[in-house]
């Protein structure tokens, strides 16, 4: 297993004053990775990126030991919506982003999957693979960019929270685009899947691996819990504050196949919290 300061373990970190000031504040808190926005998360549109901007972050990404920077898409982005003038948006908003990430030789785009808002699921899911297929010619260069279908805890429609909803997504557009899944430790619990000791993780796992192959996953989202296992109701809270508890994050950090997976806090209250929060990961990886 890699020393404990060198696994990769960060929080999402402000682009607030300037993307790279995200890298400087993740370095300020013992981070060794980050996850950022792009662009205001809010927002439809966006002016393109300065050439300026990507010089600085590019400047600072080099100084730094930060590696395998992953974006958030904006919240808004429905790739299998089923109304057309929402899905023409979120498809132009998520080729932008693309392009941003590209720009910025971003190693993850993590991506909600999208929600069916009234319709089938499985119309939802293949409508989210067409959506994907559809992003292929903006990879024709050699980039590190995977995309990262993000698990969900099943609030209101929001597809994404089964594994079978991610094998079905990863089998359809494998062919043509890098994909990968990034797991959401709140998310997961709240659709259903225990984590909360070494025995629970091992059979989620298993389970994983057996539903979609645990060589796609790419990344940890690490937030505990508000509420309880089944739940389907996505509330992060700080690590051991919630029902998932310190020994289900204890457990993590000690099984070999995740000591390679790189993991981002989106717990509450920021910065303040998360440099210790990064320490106790890496205390308990030991
Ligand atoms: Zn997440
Ligand atoms: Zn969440």
């Amino acid at each position: 297993m890699a020393k404990a300061d060198e696994l990769l373990i960060g929080a999402h970190m402000s682009i607030a004053k300037g993307l790279d000031l995200a890298l400087v504040r993740g370095q300020e808190i013992g981070a060794t990775t980050i996850q950022i926005f792009t662009a205001n998360q809010k927002r439809w549109t966006h002016s393109p990126l300065s050439r300026e901007r990507k010089e600085k972050w590019h400047e600072t990404l080099s100084r730094l030991n930060i590696q395998k920077v992953m974006s958030h898409d904006s919240y808004l982005i429905n790739l299998g919506s089923p109304k057309e003038e929402v899905l023409a948006r979120s498809l132009k908003a998520f080729e932008e982003e693309i392009s941003r990430c590209l720009a910025l030789k971003l190693s993850f785009l993590n991506f909600h999957p999208g929600a069916a808002t009234g319709d089938a699921e499985e119309r939802c899911l293949d409508r989210i693979i067409e959506s994907l297929v559809k992003m292929e010619p903006l990879f024709e260069n050699d980039s590190e960019l995977t995309l990262l279908i993000e698990t969900t805890a099943g609030q209101g429609t929001c597809v994404g929270h089964r594994f079978e909803h991610l094998a079905h997504i990863i089998n359809g557009v494998k062919a043509v685009l890098p994909m990968g899944i990034c797991i959401d430790t709140c998310h997961i619990f709240a659709s259903g899947y225990d984590i909360r000791d070494r025995k629970a993780w091992e059979a989620t796992l298993s389970e994983f691996d057996r539903v979609v192959g645990l060589s796609y996953l790419k990344a940890i989202h690490v937030n505990d819990s508000k509420h309880s296992l089944g739940s389907r109701k996505d509330r992060h809270a700080s690590l051991g504050q919630g029902e998932i508890g310190l020994e289900g994050f204890r457990s993590m950090m000690q099984i070999k196949e995740l000591a390679g997976v790189p993991k981002y806090l989106e717990t509450p209250e920021g910065q303040t919290m998360w440099k210790g929060e990064i320490a106790l990961l890496r205390k308990f990886s030991k």
